[in-house]
């Protein structure tokens, strides 16, 4: 895949409409609806300011949550929970849209630009259209919930069309749903020349050079609970990384590979097999693969479990909860040396404070290791920004699913869809 794509940088938007897929998928509160955290908002500042500030008039466009979009899906999803069909009111539907109206976003928007951003309650009607058309330099327009309307996630043609009319140039800046291929996030890109925002074009340089011509030694660290969900991660890294580190529920598996007792710790048995592949791979290709060599162990899965260390086999009655003090020299020393350093997933149960050891102790691994160092994950994300060395990492990924595939080598749509540079 192409990572070299074009910016906000490489268009003269003096005049032009924008039409601006951003990240607004915030936090809120349940109850209230309130914001409970506007990292999103404010990481598509400088974007959204340097495109007002040469003279665009922005067309600003997200999704918030998953909506359901038309009632008969919305009654569908409601029984197969369990509901009884007569129960479902038009009524319960509008309530569930009207919880997930992008206007609180438009406000907290305005609030950090200092300018009025503004509003339309629909995203191709009669509001948002009129709306576009009479907005000037130097404005700025949210359209209502993408995925209020249907065509959003079938990425469907008239949908994106419709979009697409209201401007003269898209510009993508959501990272979190380049891998989906989507109207906003793709399909308009058919009908406008299509250029990257800061934030996505910081994701694909730093990501894509990783991949494609990385600083060596490259180390990628991959934890978390699944060794499904990174199956194809671990393959594409096998061809491009120096050394492999497995850490989290996901090594138990690769441990019982390699013929050690992991008593009660995750297993998925239909991946040992895979296990033993992936491992005979990293020797064919001559990558190291570290795994875990000691492991904190609990007797059932609970934050006031008592951390039990055993080195090698697990007890029968145990289950590994985080790495040990072995590990985490063994994986620190690796990192040592390294140019660059992809980590993607906990080394352990870090929500469980006696188990965040080997998590916090990668996180500090990281910051101290002067490569590039890159955090494709939340989970790994917010055991930096803990700590408070988030300004010491590189590159601290927005989109958790866009990254792993990033790193799955796939082709991202919303990026594919961009303009060459
Ligand atoms: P994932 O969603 O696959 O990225 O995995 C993140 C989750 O993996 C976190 O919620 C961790 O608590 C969990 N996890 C990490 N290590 C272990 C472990 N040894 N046993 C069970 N769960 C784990």
């Amino acid at each position: 895949m192409n990572y070299n794509k074009k910016t906000i940088n490489d268009v003269d938007v003096r005049g032009k409409k924008v039409l601006l897929r951003c990240d607004f998928n915030v936090p809120q509160d349940k109850v209230t609806g309130e914001i409970t955290s506007d990292k999103r908002i404010k990481a598509a500042i400088p974007t959204i300011r340097q495109l007002l500030d040469n003279g665009a008039a922005v067309i600003a466009c997200s999704h918030l949550g998953k909506p359901v979009a038309t009632f008969d899906a919305f009654v569908k999803k409601q029984v197969e929970k369990g509901k009884n069909e007569a129960d479902v009111t038009r009524e319960s539907w509008e309530k569930s849209l009207r919880k997930l109206t992008l206007a609180p976003v438009a406000k907290r928007l305005s609030e950090l630009l200092g300018q009025e951003v503004i509003f339309a309650t629909d995203t191709i009607g009669e509001d948002a259209k009129a709306k576009a058309a009479a907005l000037q330099p130097g404005q700025i327009l949210l359209l209502e919930n993408l995925r209020f309307a249907k065509g959003e996630t079938k990425n469907d043609v008239e949908f994106a069309k419709a979009l697409a009319s209201m401007a003269d140039v898209f510009v993508s800046d959501a990272f979190g749903t380049v891998h989906r291929a989507h109207a906003s996030t793709a399909g308009v890109a058919a009908f406008l020349p299509a250029y990257s925002g800061l934030l996505v074009a910081k994701e694909i340089a730093v990501m894509g050079k990783a991949l494609d011509n990385p600083v060596r030694p490259f180390v990628a660290i991959l934890g978390g609970a699944k060794v499904s969900d990174k199956i194809a991660v671990i393959n594409n890294l096998l061809e491009k990384a120096d050394t492999i580190i497995i850490g989290g529920g996901m090594a138990y598996t690769f441990k019982k590979a390699q013929g050690f007792e992991i008593g009660k710790s995750l297993l998925e048995a239909d991946r040992i097999d895979y296990a033993k592949e992936m491992i005979a791979k990293a020797e064919a290709n001559g990558v190291k693969l570290l795994l875990p060599v000691d492991n904190y162990c609990a007797k059932e899965f609970s934050a006031d479990a008592e951390p039990v260390l055993f080195e090698g086999d697990i007890p029968e009655d145990y289950m590994g909860m985080d790495i040990g003090p072995k590990t985490v020299a063994l994986f620190s020393e690796a990192v040592k040396g390294a140019g660059t350093i992809v980590w993607n997933g906990p080394m352990g149960v870090f929500e469980f404070d006696k188990f965040a050891n080997g998590t916090k102790a990668m996180a500090q691994a990281l910051a101290d290791s002067g490569a590039v160092t890159i955090v494709g994950d939340g989970d790994s994300a917010a055991a930096v920004e803990k700590l408070g060395f988030a300004d010491k990492i590189t590159h601290i990924s927005t989109g958790g699913g866009a990254s792993l595939e990033f790193l799955e080598g796939k082709e991202l749509p919303g990026v594919a869809c961009l303009l060459d540079a």
